[in-house]
């Protein structure tokens, strides 16, 4: 299936917890949506940081042995899916640096849009890189800024960097943690014990035990030492440009961002879509897990009752066996397999969250077809992604985007679908409330919050086919 499940970065903080370590790695797990290529955390106990890392999801990655190597009281951890830079066990974070100051460690959600040119000049000015991930160019800006103090030396850097970042960074002295003016990408401050936690989003906390203090603002900077937390807004302010695509795709849906639950959220994008788009039918299935939100929500408008008609096997992991050629070519079907008995002779409508470059779509419509099923009404709760992201999400580039390049009735026929129906850009922003207009969806509309020049950036990598 095109779109194998890639997300981008989930990052974790603990600080002052005597399990710090556990509660980074627990705190991972709930994240593991947002990332499967590498995870890792770093700790720090005293003076000293202890970091182990590795490819791979979390529970692979760290193991009772590796955990009981990451001492202390504070704790950061991230899982990474690239978006920039290449997929390497050095590319992974947290990154953990010395400077003339002392140690830093760091983790970061989103893309940086100008650290190749930073990069560039960087290099020639004599530095090394050990990595080709964007977060090392922060790191880099940290260590040669002249500005007094950690927090100061962190807001010269990132003054110097233009893209979106969810930042956690842990000192010998403190945690701190940053989101970008536009706040392109969530991050959540909360308590835990005597302590406190900053997470990508709050399904974390959820597992952890942590109460929500409340999230990052765009722009904000959190200082938590032993003295408490103090609050900053050291950065211009932006208008929020919160990336839609988190609501629609990313985030889990037990997390709620900018105050609304992603689970209502979607519900909604489903009911919206039905409002727009209706169309008689005898049921509403989705593809899941990332269309079910939305088509509890259509059904529920439209009075078509919501069943299951694809079952999705759980345990597809990364690796897999290739058969040979004689029996190969499962396709879609390694993961996703519909319900014969419940779609044989029926007009189905089936809900999905995006489309990409349609190749998912396709295979699921020959599926359905397959069985039996009598008319196939495709609905889709994102409006036609006809553009790239350049600010953390992995889309293809826009040749790939199949809506860059085809109508409507076109994508309806290559898919072979009775009838395509996409939300409106309007429904879209409409559905999201009071976050209608603090939204990034460039992706739909082509509107970039931060001026991108195709050249300065490569899209390293596109989405993989079974
Ligand atoms: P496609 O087959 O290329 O049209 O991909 C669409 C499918 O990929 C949908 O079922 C989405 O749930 C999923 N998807 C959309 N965006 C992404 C992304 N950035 N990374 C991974 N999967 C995605």
């Amino acid at each position: 299936m095109s779109g194998t499940l890639k997300e981008h970065c989930g990052v974790v903080g603990i600080y002052n917890h005597p399990e710090a370590a556990n509660l980074a790695y627990l705190g991972l797990y709930a994240l593991q949506h947002r990332g499967q290529e590498s995870a890792g955390i770093l700790s720090l106990d005293g003076n000293k940081m202890f970091i182990e890392k590795g490819m791979g999801k979390v529970a692979d990655v760290i193991n009772q042995a590796r955990l009981a190597q990451l001492p202390g009281s504070a704790a950061i951890g991230h899982v990474r899916y690239s978006t920039s830079g290449e997929s390497s066990l050095a590319e992974s974070q947290p990154l953990m640096a010395k400077y003339a100051s002392g140690t830093i460690g760091i983790t970061h959600n989103g893309n940086l849009i100008n650290a190749e040119r930073i990069r560039s000049l960087l290099v020639e000015d004599g530095s090394i890189f050990q990595s080709t991930t964007d977060s090392e160019v922060i790191v880099h800006l940290i260590a040669r800024s002249r500005a007094a103090g950690f927090a100061q030396r962190v807001i010269d850097s990132l003054s110097k960097i233009e893209g979106a970042y969810s930042l956690i960074f842990l000192t010998e002295t403190q945690m701190i943690g940053t989101r970008d003016p536009h706040g392109f990408h969530p991050l959540a401050l909360g308590r835990i014990g005597d302590g406190y936690c900053i997470v990508s989003e709050t399904c974390a906390m959820d597992l952890i035990g942590a109460t929500l203090i409340r999230e990052i603002d765009p722009g904000e900077m959190v200082i938590i030492d032993e003295t408490g937390i103090k609050s900053f807004r050291p950065f211009p302010s932006q208008k929020t440009r919160f990336c839609v695509f988190e609501y629609i795709y990313f985030a889990r849906p037990d997390s709620t961002i900018h105050g609304l639950n992603v689970h209502m959220v979607r519900k909604e994008f489903g009911r919206q879509l039905a409002r727009e788009s209706a169309v008689d039918a005898d049921v509403v299935i989705s593809i899941p897990d990332s269309g079910t939100s939305a088509a509890l929500g259509y059904a529920e408008e439209s009075g078509i009752p919501y069943d299951i008609g694809m079952i999705r096997n759980r345990y597809v992991g990364r690796t897999f066996i290739e058969p040979k050629q004689s029996i190969r070519h499962f396709g879609v079907k390694l993961k996703l397999n519909p319900v014969k008995e419940l779609l044989s002779g029926k007009r189905v409508i089936v809900i999905d969250d995006s489309i990409v470059r349609a190749t998912t779509s396709k295979k699921i419509v020959s599926l359905i077809r397959g069985v039996g099923a009598r008319e196939i009404h495709l609905r889709i709760s994102s409006p036609p992604t006809c553009f790239s992201c350049y600010y953390g999400i992995d889309t293809p580039t826009r040749q790939e985007l199949i809506a860059s390049s085809h109508t409507k009735d076109q994508i309806c026929s290559y898919v072979e679908a009775d009838s395509l129906e996409y939300i409106s850009v309007e429904g879209m922003r409409r559905s999201v409330g009071p976050m209608g207009d603090k939204i990034c969806d460039a992706c739909f509309t082509g509107d970039y919050p931060l001026p991108v020049k195709e050249e300065h950036f490569v899209q390293l990598r596109l989405f993989d086919s079974i």
